[in-house]
């Protein structure tokens, strides 16, 4: 822990302290993480999500009323790893005085080469295991700022460990009968690498690692080819994506347009993944199905 951390903890027990039993105001940079917070902080804390459900997170610009949000806020919850690209100057734009959580702080970056680049794939939570190291880092972060609700705090994220190590047996179950040479999935972009490694699939993405590129008509064309000598069964849009680069992909393919599933933000509530376990639940669920008719 740096003296930096040390301090900000120190100033926000003080603030914490005076509020009494009032709950901590967090902000979370995007749905997925809002989750995860909430689970860990329970009542002792509110959050505020920046990037809305079904919202996409390498593409967004704070309003105003955001910006208010995390001036307020104590602790503010973000990804890293280059997702929220935003982030950079929007704390500064915010006045942001309380604790900066970044949930990827221990993980293992995986790289990729897009355009001949080196480029870091933000999506680590499509991989349990790092969601357990998320939610290590988001407790870390509540506890220094809510140090009276410690152990409360612990024994939350401690259940929820335990069932996202559940959910990771649940996958490798749920997939275990697809032979290696049906393991891959086309998605809209390139957010599923970290599931792919984990589990042993193969990912193809008509977008790169970001919405934020455009891919070109050899690109398509090369894709196109691909999935039909890969016989690739469905492409999968996912809910934050434009749908009408993939349709395109589809129809030239001749391959399947996939149910809707989730990458880079939960379903609103009541929807088939408005929580990250139903999240990864639901997507191995449609992957799975399309998988065993490649
Ligand atoms: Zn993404």
């Amino acid at each position: 822990m740096d003296r930096r951390f040390l301090l900000q903890a120190w100033t926000l027990a003080l603030i914490s302290k005076a509020r009494a039993a009032e709950p901590l105001p967090v902000v979370a940079t995007f749905s997925i993480l809002a989750d995860m917070t909430r689970v860990i902080g329970g009542d002792d804390i509110t959050v505020r999500t920046l990037v809305p459900v079904d919202g996409d997170a390498h593409a967004w610009e704070p309003k105003p009323a955001d910006l208010r949000a995390v001036r307020a806020a104590a602790v503010l919850v973000q990804n890293g790893l280059g997702l929220e690209g935003w982030m950079a100057r929007m704390p500064k734009a915010a006045d942001f005085k309380g604790l900066l959580v970044t949930a990827a702080r221990d993980v293992e970056p995986r790289l990729m080469t897009e355009d001949g680049k080196q480029v870091t794939d933000p999506h680590a939570w499509q991989d349990p295991r790092n969601g357990v190291l998320y939610v290590r880092a988001i407790a870390d972060g509540l506890r220094g700022a809510l140090p009276e609700a410690a152990a409360r705090m612990t024994s939350r994220a401690d259940a929820y460990i335990s069932e996202i190590e559940v959910t990771d047996r649940f996958i490798t179950e749920a997939l275990a009968a697809i032979p290696a040479a049906k393991r891959i999935i086309l998605t809209s972009h390139d957010a599923f690498g970290y599931y792919g490694a984990r589990y042993g699939i193969t990912l193809r993405a008509v977008q790169g690692i970001s919405t934020e590129g455009e891919p070109s008509a050899k690109d398509i064309a090369t894709l196109v080819a691909q999935i039909k000598r890969e016989k690739i069964h469905a492409v999968f849009v996912e809910n934050m994506t434009d749908p009408r680069l993939s349709a395109a992909v589809a129809r030239e393919s001749g391959a399947v347009l996939g149910p809707n599933v989730y990458s880079d933000a939960l379903s609103p509530s009541g929807g088939p993944a408005d929580t990250y376990l139903k999240m990864l639940r639901h997507n191995t669920q449609r992957f799975a199905e399309a998988m065993a008719l490649n």
